[in-house]
């Protein structure tokens, strides 16, 4: 299998503006941002999707959002508040196929998502 483009912003093979990493997880702001500040939390573990993980990463995950609030202070959005997202699969329109969470903050969001 051909890496993914996380893996390869993992590998410093593209450049990303990485602002938080750690054994287990890296942190860096999305591209095409969704509204005034978008970061995406990744695992250095290479998962697909939720279906792809085992026993042994509920670990990882469980960082992923545990981490989450600081990366979340780092930006500013702790008082103004954050929506965190997991597109998981073809209908919630999961493009890249490396397990992510979305940090999307810095504007009022509405509900239900599109
Ligand atoms: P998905 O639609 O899979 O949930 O989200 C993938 C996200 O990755 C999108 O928001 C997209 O903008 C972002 N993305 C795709 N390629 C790159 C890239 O090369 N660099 C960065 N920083 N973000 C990317």
């Amino acid at each position: 299998m051909s890496k993914t483009i996380f893996e390869r912003i993992i590998a410093r093979e593209i450049a990303a503006d990485i602002i938080y990493e750690d054994d287990h997880i890296v942190a860096f702001m999305d591209i095409k941002p969704v509204a005034p500040t978008h970061a995406l939390i990744i695992p250095r573990k290479a998962i697909a999707r939720l279906e792809d993980l085992q026993p042994e990463d509920h670990s990882i995950l469980g960082h992923m959002l545990m981490k989450a609030p600081a990366i979340a202070a780092q930006l500013g959005l702790s008082e103004s508040g954050y929506r965190l997202v997991i597109n998981n699969g073809r209908d919630a329109g999961q493009e890249v196929a490396h397990l992510h969470l979305h940090l999307i903050g810095g504007r009022r969001m509405t509900w239900p998502p599109g």
